[in-house]
C-alpha cells in the first residue's frame, strides 16, 4: 500500500509517518530528511540545495523527483515496494512525476491522508523545535524536556534550530503550503483518495484516526 500523508509543515507528518509505517509494512520516504542528509554529507547535491532549505523555499520539481527516483530504486532492491511519503509530492508537477514513478513499478497511490492543524499551533510547534547536530534526532521543547537543557539524550550533541524554523522562513513555508500543496487535496481527491484527519490532538490519538482511514482505504481498493 502507498501512502502520502499531506499537510503543513509541523502538522505531525513525519512523526506519524515513523509510528504508521512499520505497522503498515510501509517504508518511510522523506524528501526533507534526503535533503538534509546530502546536505551533511556535503555532495554536490547537498551543497546545491542548503540554501533553498535554509530559505524555506522549494527545491525543484525535477532534483526532488530525481532523488525519490533513486530512493525508489534503493527500496526495491532491498526488497521494499510499500511507502509512505512523508513531505512528497509538495507541488502538481510532482504529484505527475509520483504517478509516473509508481506506474512504471506497476504501482499507484493508495491513500492520501491530510492532516489539519489551526496556524497559530503549527507556528508554536515549529518555533519549538529543535534538531541534534550531532545525531539528528528531532525534538519539540514543547512536548519534551531533555536531561540537560539543550543536550541530546541520545548522542550528548548540542541541540540547535532548524534554519527553516526561523519566524521568516516559518512564514514563507506555510504561504508554499497554502499555495503550492493544498491544491493536491483537490489532485488526489477527485480520484477519491483522500482522508482528512485532525492533527491537533494527542500522537496516539492521530495515529489511530490514520490507521482506521487506511483500513477503510484498504477494503475500498479491495472492492
Ligand atoms: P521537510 O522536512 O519536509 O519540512 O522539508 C524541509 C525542506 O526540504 C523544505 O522546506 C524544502 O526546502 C525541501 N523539500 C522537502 N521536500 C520537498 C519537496 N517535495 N519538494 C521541494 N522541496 C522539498
Amino acid at each position: 500500500m502507498n501512502i502520502i500523508v499531506i499537510g503543513p509543515q509541523g502538522s505531525g507528518k513525519g512523526t506519524q509517518a515513523d509510528l504508521i509505517g512499520p505497522k503498515i509494512g510501509a517504508a518511510k520516504l522523506s524528501t526533507g530528511d534526503l535533503f538534509r542528509a546530502e546536505i551533511a554529507a556535503e555532495t554536490p547535491l547537498g551543497l546545491r540545495v542548503k540554501e533553498i532549505l535554509a530559505s524555506g523555499n522549494l527545491v525543484e520539481d525535477e532534483l526532488t523527483l530525481a532523488i525519490v527516483d533513486e530512493r525508489l530504486n534503493t527500496l526495491a532492491s532491498d526488497g521494499i515496494s510499500s511507502y509512505i511519503f512523508d513531505g512528497f509530492p509538495r507541488t502538481t508537477a510532482q504529484a505527475v512525476g509520483l504517478d509516473q514513478l509508481l506506474e512504471t513499478r506497476g504501482q499507484k497511490v493508495d491513500a492520501v491522508i491530510e492532516l489539519t492543524v489551526p496556524e497559530d499551533v503549527l507556528i508554536e510547534r515549529m518555533s519549538s523545535r529543535r534538531v541534534c547536530s550531532g545525531c539528528g534526532a528531532n525534538y519539540n521543547l514543547a512536548f519534551q524536556t531533555t536531561q540537560r537543557d539543550d543536550i541530546c539524550d541520545q548522542c550528548g550533541g548540542q541541540l540547535v534550530q532548524r534554519p527553516d524554523d526561523m519566524p521568516g522562513a516559518i512564514r514563507k513555508r506555510l504561504q508554499l503550503y497554502n499555495d503550492l500543496t493544498k491544491p493536491l487535496l483537490d489532485f488526489y481527491g477527485a480520484r477519491g483518495l483522500v482522508t482528512t484527519v485532525d492533527g491537533n490532538q494527542d500522537v496516539e490519538r492521530v495515529q489511530e484516526a490514520i490507521v482506521h482511514a487506511l483500513s477503510a482505504a484498504a477494503i475500498n481498493s479491495e472492492a
